[in-house]
């Protein structure tokens, strides 16, 4: 039984639409507990049944994705549309982790060596798992957790977002509905006092951690105490070059749709763009034609709305040229305008924080070492774009530090492709499989009796 509430807030209108139970710090022990026996039980059930649970799991969530859309743009800010396409992406990750989960954990057999019969190297489910799941894409990371959990024999706590609770509490009212056994999956909602303690649970056996790198730290240091692996998917601060080779059509329709997808508040968001000289001018003016008629959201709370704010001061105070947006509207809410801002200094703290805003910070670059230079120069490594001629961008994309890079297109994170970030954006991956074996053990086992 939770103690308290706290409020879900419509991003929209500043207004109250619902409350959340909250995790109280006594019950901590029962959950991870209740995690603890089901481990027992579910580990030893077959593949087949478990691929079957998450393949009736991923029914039941199509059937509510409609109405489910509709909640989780409310609570979000993000158009239902955007709502509903992320929910059937989490749908889709269900499905493509219930087929991927036997070839990946199938044994192996080892050369054998002198003075064994045989050896084999098996993959094992790592034990009652803790994912933390963000606000800002609630059902595909909560997919990207929970399906490989399940598939891999793991029991999974899911600490849900406060701000956008409704998803992780459908897929809870799902996994009831199609038999997942109580206590496969646990959902709570919790104050950061009490996600400390079920990280430091020693019978927390993996954690899975998505959010900021300020909480990644915090996470990690405390994950050490017992040992407990963590992947930890934390912040990015994509740099985009634009070079003269570029179709500069191509990039300006591509990177329009894609910085201002919920409201720019996405870890792959394009938010360092570095123009070639001889393009920069027509590539600002027709990204900023792009904006005209181009809608979307609110950011999610007034904390991130006044962040952006003073990170777009700041570049302004530092010398930057405000092209569009950049203040701050008078209505209900947590709107924010569509901002372009060019001639961005170098010292600008907007290149080296996360902007997690509707933000386009544009600076010029004069050869490609330059630009390599800049897209390095940030400790966020999660990912990267390179708009050009393709064999010129892709050696471009080759010299780029980061998790993932793409060249002339910026698509979404699909289920079969491990994502990870290097550095400041944190380690392990998650998707394909990778993101399957990071809820696995590997044993080798080997047999003797071959001594004659
Ligand atoms: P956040 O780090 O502020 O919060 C994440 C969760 O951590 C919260 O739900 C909260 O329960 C917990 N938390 C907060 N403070 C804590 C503390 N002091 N101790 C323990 N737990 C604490 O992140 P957010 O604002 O919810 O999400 C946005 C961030 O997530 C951005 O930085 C974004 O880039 C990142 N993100 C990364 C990826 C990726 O795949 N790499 C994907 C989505 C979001």
């Amino acid at each position: 039984m939770a103690l308290s509430v706290t409020d879900v807030v419509a991003p929209d209108t500043g207004q109250v639409v619902g409350q959340v139970p909250l995790l109280a710090e006594d019950q901590v022990p029962d959950v991870v507990g209740t995690a603890d026996r089901a481990f027992r039980s579910w580990s030893a059930t077959s593949l087949e049944r478990r691929c079957q649970v998450l393949l009736d799991l991923a029914t039941a969530l199509a059937e509510r994705a409609p109405a489910l859309a509709e909640e989780y743009s409310r609570q979000h800010g993000k158009p239902v549309a955007e709502a509903k396409i992320e929910i059937d992406r989490a749908v889709d990750t269900v499905c493509w982790t219930a087929q991927a989960v036997g070839a990946t954990t199938r044994p192996r057999t080892l050369p054998n060596r002198p003075g064994l019969a045989g050896r084999e190297l098996r993959v094992e489910p790592a034990g009652p798992v803790l994912a933390i799941v963000p606000w800002n894409f609630a059902a595909v990371i909560l997919a990207r957790k929970v399906a490989p959990a399940l598939a891999m024999g793991c029991p999974i706590i899911v600490k849900g977002p406060e701000e956008t609770p409704c998803v992780a509490q459908a897929f809870q009212a799902a996994a009831d509905e199609v038999g997942c056994p109580p206590g496969t999956l646990q959902t709570v909602f919790a104050e950061p006092a009490v996600v400390r303690q079920l990280v430091r649970s020693p019978r927390v056996r993996q954690i899975s951690f998505t959010g900021s790198t300020r909480v990644g730290r915090i996470i990690a240091a405390l994950a050490a105490e017992n040992l407990t692996p963590c992947v930890l998917e934390l912040g990015g601060h994509a740099p985009v070059i634009v070079t003269a080779g570029a179709d500069l059509d191509l990039a300006a329709k591509t990177l329009v749709p894609a910085k201002f997808a919920a409201t720019g508040q996405s870890c792959g968001s394009p938010s360092r763009f570095l123009l070639d000289r001889r393009i920069h001018d027509e590539f600002v003016d027709r990204f900023c034609h792009g904006l005209d008629g181009h809608s979307m959201g609110p950011l999610n709370s007034a904390r991130r709305r006044d962040h952006v704010h003073r990170l777009v001061l700041d570049a302004l105070r530092r010398g930057a040229v405000l092209r569009r947006g950049g203040t701050l509207p008078d209505t209900p809410g947590f709107h924010y305008p569509a901002t372009v801002l060019t001639d961005v200094p170098r010292d600008a703290a907007i290149l080296a924080e996360e902007p997690f805003g509707p933000v386009a910070p544009m600076l010029v670059y004069e050869d490609d070492d330059a630009a390599v230079a800049i897209a390095n120069d940030c400790d966020l490594a999660l990912s990267a774009y390179v708009f050009g001629e393709p064999g010129h961008a892709t050696e471009l994309a080759a010299q780029i530090d980061a998790g993932s890079v793409t060249v002339n297109a910026v698509p979404t994170a699909f289920p079969d492709a491990p994502l990870g970030g290097r550095r400041a954006s944190g380690y392990g991956y998650e998707g394909g499989d990778e993101g399957l074996l990071a809820f696995g053990r590997l044993k080798i086992l080997q047999t003797g009796g071959n001594l004659r």
